[in-house]
């Protein structure tokens, strides 16, 4: 959101982004934090872990992110918005020396499906199980969002500091590693240390960060990873729903106007685990959306986007990643 807020300033900033950090903090942008890379899924919602400066969106910037989201659509009223065909997805897979992180073909492959399977609305843990006779059944109120995703490359880099170190490397690692424009989708593995699942950059940050865009997630939680409650694969679906423009369920608990998705009820905050019947807005309608992918719940406790956040996605869509409606980008 950094560049939404900062029009006009950034243009006087070298480039380099520590300068540029400094430049943000003199000019008291009422952001508490803006790198990209500002949502970001954690183990525990409540407890360590939770890496300072990061995780959850203020009111005032969830509501900037919305505004610039309505200013972009303005010149496209009256179309019908459609998603991509595909989006082309390049995963980055970054190892250590003695092994550790080095993701599979194969996992790689089953990250593909999983995310498939979540965005046309079956039954992704089957998918991530991937037993092969699993029969995907529709989830209740699972809504095909029309993205559907494709591998058409995998990049692998050994190297022990960025596989360990990868938050303080991150800048120089995205910006030599990421390919294409702002409609394809980089991911990024490494090792975010305890607590941290991954994170990921809005369509609203790539104009001003275009070398930053992309999804960070941790090697583990890919399908097949040692990560107990979240190697299913989800980590990257929720993530990728952060990239298409969604909020957290939980955005601004129980205050109006919420996730900014009609169609999911009001929570006051994140679930951990798998609650069941959890109603932490009363007074609202519905209970929580507990199994909602842009919640924190354990991954096998996952099952669906909602058609509402089906078209928000694919809003962003049309408004920051289709490069057949904007220039500059592929
Ligand atoms: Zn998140």
């Amino acid at each position: 959101m950094c560049g939404f807020a900062l029009t006009g300033v950034v243009a006087a900033t070298a480039p380099d982004s520590s300068e540029h950090h400094a430049q943000r903090v003199e000019n008291a942008v009422p952001f508490e934090e803006c790198l990209p890379g500002t949502e970001a899924r954690v183990t525990d919602p409540d407890g360590e872990g939770r890496p300072p400066g990061r995780g959850e969106l203020t009111p005032r910037q969830a509501a900037r992110y919305h505004e610039r989201l309505r200013e972009e659509l303005v010149p496209l009223r009256g179309q019908e918005l459609q998603p991509p065909q595909t989006v082309p997805v390049v995963v980055h897979v970054i190892s250590a020396e003695d092994g550790r992180g080095d993701v599979s073909d194969e996992r790689v492959q089953r990250q593909i499906d999983v995310l498939n399977a979540a965005y046309s609305g079956s039954r992704a843990d089957a998918a991530a199980r991937s037993a092969g006779g699993a029969e995907p059944a529709a989830e209740v109120g699972a809504a095909d969002t029309g993205f559907r995703f494709e591998l058409t490359e995998t990049t692998r880099t050994v190297d022990d500091d960025w596989f360990t170190g990868f938050d303080e490397h991150r800048d120089t690692i995205r910006a030599k590693l990421r390919r294409g424009g702002a409609g394809t989708l980089n991911i990024y593995t490494a090792d975010l240390g305890p607590g941290l699942l991954g994170y990921s950059t809005f369509p609203q940050d790539y104009e001003e960060n275009p070398d930053q865009d992309g999804v960070v997630v941790a090697h583990d939680t890919l399908p097949g990873g040692d990560r107990e409650q979240f190697n299913l694969g989800h980590t990257s679906t929720h993530e990728i729903g952060h990239w298409l423009g969604l909020f957290h369920t939980f955005q601004n608990g129980c205050t109006a106007p919420g996730d900014y998705v009609d169609d999911t009820p009001y929570e006051r905050e994140a679930a951990s685990g798998c609650p069941e019947g959890r109603d932490t807005c009363p007074e609202k309608e519905g209970e929580d959306p507990v199994t909602n992918f842009m919640n924190y719940s354990d991954d096998a406790c996952m099952t669906h986007f909602t058609a509402d956040q089906g078209k928000r996605m694919v809003e962003h869509w049309a408004a920051f990643r289709d490069g057949s409606s904007q220039a500059g980008a592929d």
